[in-house]
């Protein structure tokens, strides 16, 4: 038994001493330093048997492994980064833009030559101290005294200042809140004799940097200046910095985030925000919690190994919810603004780490979801879906070679044909980005992998034809939904914007014998529902203008429905589409299923714009849409689409509903065989 305690005790001095070593080398800040040392101590006093001892062993284990001062040195070649933004990424020309004029104006603020001011009424120190920031290649201008001082700075601007603490006039403490007040982020460092260290101190209670006792070693003003310069670059270069990718799945987000790591030379990590159900994930657990482990954040960098790395932080617009535990927005406020975040504490850590040096770029499918100071802080860049061209682009210059590599065909690469592509765009996927797109490239790679490896001596050469998808991805899983079916009364193509791009939908609307309800089905949210009253309201009060004759209430049940029912619907802009199915089931005349309406409208028949036109028009040209009716004043977002968006659709605006239906509606009534009136189903009589 003796023996065993002895060899336990060895083992234990061991593991305290490597951990002293650990401590030593891992440079952490002084404090953190002392915090590791002390939980150290208390671990070397402890039983090593206990749980106690393992936590203890844990937590400082994640100290010394955390890159305090690890860095990636930042590639600030803005050429580089155009290369690998236009090599890696097809189209997406203003997103491109946007990321090159962010990465310019940090490059700016970086290569900047910095602009210093020393201020000391003695001749031989201010002498001395820009003698040594001249040789460092900085910018030095020199004060006489405070009021030199003062006047100085109000002329230029300058990164650090330097100053005298005890000086006639005004003296150190009147330069730095001028300077302050001027220029927020300006880094003021204090000069002063050694037995004034108190003022310095009450100096960085005021906001000073740091402070410098005299006499002062050469090593000292440059290391100091140094560190403040650091400062300075890392509150202006994060401020406003945070980048949100706002758009629908697949359209490239996570991979344009990956290739802005690259082309800085960060290290990238990814931390999924969407169904996080507690606060903890972000911040972390206490160490008093069995199994509590640091938040996502401290755990990326961590594995990073690195201070600085790109972190994407994906689906902001999830975040949340009512079982949410704690305040999901206050946790990533202080995780994304630079003013707190230079002492974000992890509850796991329990001692500040600065994150003021990692990019963070959110992701959202819709940006608008973010609410209140968040969405402030971030600088919205919009992705939109992709034309089938721009589709069939990516998947023959990204996509393709990238599974074909994946999945080890490189040697015998299948050729596919753009014409194979576009039928897997129209056939088997039905999306505005281009996720099932690679799912299905996939899936066919996977396949001749598979009879490559069966048939070792099959022709290695496939030619992947239209013909050929079918035997590879079986039959067609889309179909055109609008020429599909003939048109119907009271059926009316609309449009929606939803996360996944837009899509469309068909408004139903039906009349029966009743008691002068209107009833409406289809898991329509309150706004929708508002607009479909609003929208009989109009009808019932210009019945004549609209060719209806008396009251369309009267003894009767009107029934609007939007299927699919299961999926929740809301918003202002099918009251126009809406409206319309009422006036072709009242008025008898059939709608055309190739016309979509989109559009919010009012209880005086005005119709008001709508969000998402670009992925409305996307998704009206995949099933099949001839001619888009959307709000007139709309016609800017019209106006700034590639034409290749609206190519071969007819878009016409519109201002009130009146004029819109000759458009929708067809000539004839119901029953007539020349208006391709089917059933008249919507008439339930
Ligand atoms: P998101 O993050 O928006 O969901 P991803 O970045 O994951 O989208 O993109 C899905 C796939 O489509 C990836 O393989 C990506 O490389 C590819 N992709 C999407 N857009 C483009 C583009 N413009 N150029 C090249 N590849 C693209």
């Amino acid at each position: 038994m003796s023996i065993f305690k002895k060899s336990e005790d060895k083992q234990q001095l061991a593991t305290v001493d490597e951990f002293r070593q650990k401590i030593e080398s891992a440079h952490m800040p002084s404090g953190v330093r002392q915090i590791a040392e002390r939980e150290l101590e208390i671990m070397g006093k402890m039983n090593p048997a206990t749980a106690e001892y393992t936590i203890s062993l844990t937590y400082i284990d994640y100290l010394v492994n955390l890159p305090w001062n690890k860095k990636t040195a930042d590639n600030l070649d803005l050429a580089r980064a155009q290369k690998i933004l236009s090599e890696r990424h097809y189209g997406l020309a203003g997103v491109k833009e946007r990321i090159l004029e962010h990465l310019a104006v940090k490059i700016l603020v970086m290569n900047k030559k910095p602009r210093i001011l020393v201020v000391d009424d003695e001749v031989i120190a201010r002498d001395n101290i820009s003698h040594i920031l001249k040789k460092e290649n900085y910018d030095v201008v020199t004060a006489v005294n405070g009021v030199d001082a003062v006047e100085k700075l109000e002329a230029s601007v300058f990164d650090v200042v330097l100053t005298d603490l005890k000086m006639e006039g005004v003296d150190g403490i009147g330069v730095l809140e001028m300077a302050r007040s001027k220029y927020p982020d300006i880094q003021v460092i204090m000069i002063t004799a050694y037995a004034a260290v108190d003022s310095a101190i009450d100096a960085i209670k005021k906001g000073a940097f740091h402070y410098i006792a005299k006499p002062f070693r050469l090593d000292e003003v440059r290391l100091t200046v140094k560190q403040a310069l650091e400062k300075k670059l890392s509150s202006v270069s994060a401020k406003g910095s945070v980048l949100c990718f706002a758009g629908p799945p697949g359209t490239g987000k996570t991979s344009l985030g990956k290739s802005i790591a690259d082309a800085l030379g960060r290290k990238f990590a990814r931390v999924s925000l969407g169904g996080m159900k507690d606060e903890a994930e972000i911040r972390g657990h206490r160490r008093t919690y069995a199994g509590a482990m640091p938040g996502r954040i401290i755990e990326e960098i961590r594995r990073a190994e690195s201070s600085n790395p790109v972190i994407m932080l994906d689906e902001a617009d999830k975040i949340g919810g009512q079982d949410f535990k704690g305040d999901p927005e206050s946790a990533l406020l202080e995780v994304l603004d630079p003013e707190q975040n230079q002492s974000f504490v992890d509850h796991y850590l329990d001692v500040p780490f600065d994150l003021s040096n990692v990019m963070f770029i959110i992701t959202a499918n819709i940006a608008d979801n973010i609410q209140g100071p968040l969405r402030d802080r971030m600088e919205v860049i919009e992705f939109s879906g992709y034309t089938e061209d721009e589709k069939v682009n990516i998947a023959l210059l990204h996509i393709i070679p990238k599974q074909v590599r994946e999945h080890g065909l490189s040697d015998c690469a299948p050729v596919f044909s753009p014409q194979a592509v576009s039928k897997i765009v129209n056939e088997h996927t039905r999306e505005a980005g281009t996720r099932n797109l690679e799912r299905q490239i996939s899936t066919i790679c996977r396949k001749i992998a598979t009879e490559f490896v069966y048939h070792k001596d099959a022709v290695r050469l496939i030619d992947i034809t239209p013909e050929l998808i079918e035997r590879y991805l079986g039959p067609r899983k889309f179909f055109i939904e609008v020429t599909d079916e003939n048109n119907r009364v009271g059926v009316v193509t609309g449009l929606v914007w939803t996360e996944s791009g837009g899509d469309i939908i068909f408004v139903e609307a039906a009349q029966m014998k009743g008691r002068r309800e209107l009833i409406l089905t289809g898991s329509l949210g309150t706004v929708m529902r508002e607009s479909a009253q609003a929208a009989l309201s109009y009808i019932r009060s210009n019945a004549s203008s609209f060719g209806i004759q008396g009251d369309v209430l009267e003894d009767r049940d009107i029934h609007i429905h939007v299927p699919a029912g299961a999926i929740p619907k809301d918003g202002p802009s099918a009251g126009a589409t809406i409206a319309a199915s009422l006036i072709s089931l009242f008025s008898g005349r059939p709608a055309r299923r190739d016309v979509a309406v989109s559009g919010e409208l009012t209880l005086s028949g005005r119709i008001l714009p709508v969000g998402g036109i670009k992925e409305k028009i996307l998704a009206a040209r995949r099933a099949g849409v001839k001619t888009v009716v959307v709000p007139y004043r709309n016609k800017v977002d019209i106006d700034n689409l590639h034409k290749d968006v609206t190519a071969g659709i007819e878009v016409v605006l519109t201002d009130r509903i009146e004029e819109i239906v000759d458009k929708v509606l067809a000539k004839d009534r119901a029953g007539d065989p020349a208006s391709g009136a089917g059933n008249g189903q919507g008439t339930l009589k």
